[in-house]
């Protein structure tokens, strides 16, 4: 059974879509979470995680941005005492034929999807290894494994995530720390609400389970992969993607 109570969590672009869902899940579990998104608008996601009777607070933080990431985080320990999880989640997309594709576009997607998570991780290494201990769980996609036109910035940043989740594993497993990946296939949020309605009706066709997943389903293995009981697993990348990516 999952239980993170006394622990507390990092969860970055977790003002709506994937990562609210992560931030609300890893709370029912009994985890507080200092929710980090570039803006918090009116602070509806940290009421709706607090609701859930854990410490919740919001911290405005463009993870791109090193020196922002150092100040927040520091904040954030402060605030906090101790962070045991942190999930990169923020990410961003501009898609585009290469061919189209503005140098701008393919580096912000660069930054905030793969930069950003380097940043953080960096951020945190230092208390975790002091502690012994930690979780770090990224957001790749199954674009990082088998992609699509359109997407050389977006498949080569969450390519590299995955490179970066491996090489972390490595450098961090003495100190007890885990470093994982998650690749979900199409999940119902605002970045797949963009697609035409031909291309979603064709993802559901080629899914083996004939369906775009749901941002719970993504949360639930980041809590799992959060958990005690993913104590022995590291460098690995968990499809959550209804069989696509088989
Ligand atoms: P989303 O609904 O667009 O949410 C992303 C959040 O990240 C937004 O709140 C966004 O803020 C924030 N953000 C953007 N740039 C940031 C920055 N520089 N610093 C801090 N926060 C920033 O996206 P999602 O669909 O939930 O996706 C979450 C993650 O899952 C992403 O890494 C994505 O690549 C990955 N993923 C999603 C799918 C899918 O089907 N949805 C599939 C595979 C992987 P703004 O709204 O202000 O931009």
């Amino acid at each position: 059974m999952i239980d993170l109570k006394g622990k507390s969590a990092i969860v970055t672009g977790a003002t709506r879509g994937i990562g609210l869902e992560i931030a609300k899940v890893l709370a029912e579990n009994g985890a507080g979470v200092a929710i980090l998104d570039i803006q918090l608008g009116d602070e509806s996601s940290v009421k709706e995680v607090s609701a859930l009777g854990v410490q919740c607070k919001g911290y405005a933080c463009d993870v791109s941005n090193p020196e922002t990431v150092e100040a927040v985080f520091k904040q954030v320990l402060a605030d906090f005492g101790k962070i045991d999880i942190l999930v990169n989640n923020a990410g961003i997309t501009r898609d585009n034929l290469m061919i189209r594709m503005k140098q701008e576009d393919f580096d912000s997607v660069l930054n905030v999807n793969l930069r950003s998570a380097f940043i953080c991780t960096k951020a945190i290494a230092q208390h975790f290894m002091r502690n012994r201990g930690g979780r770090i769980i990224n957001m790749a996609s199954i674009n990082g494994i088998r992609t699509q036109a359109g997407q050389a910035n977006y498949a080569a940043s969450k390519a590299g995530i995955i490179g970066l989740t491996k090489s972390n594993a490595m450098e961090l497993s003495a100190r007890g720390i885990t470093v994982n990946a998650i690749a979900p296939g199409f999940i119902k949020t605002a970045m797949t609400e963009k697609l035409p309605p031909e291309a979603i009706a064709k993802y559901k066709e080629a899914i083996p389970l004939k369906d775009l997943g749901n941002p719970r389903d993504v949360a639930n293995a980041v809590a799992f992969l959060a958990s005690d009981e993913a104590g022995y697993i590291t460098g690995q990348v968990l499809g959550v993607d209804g069989g696509l990516g088989a």
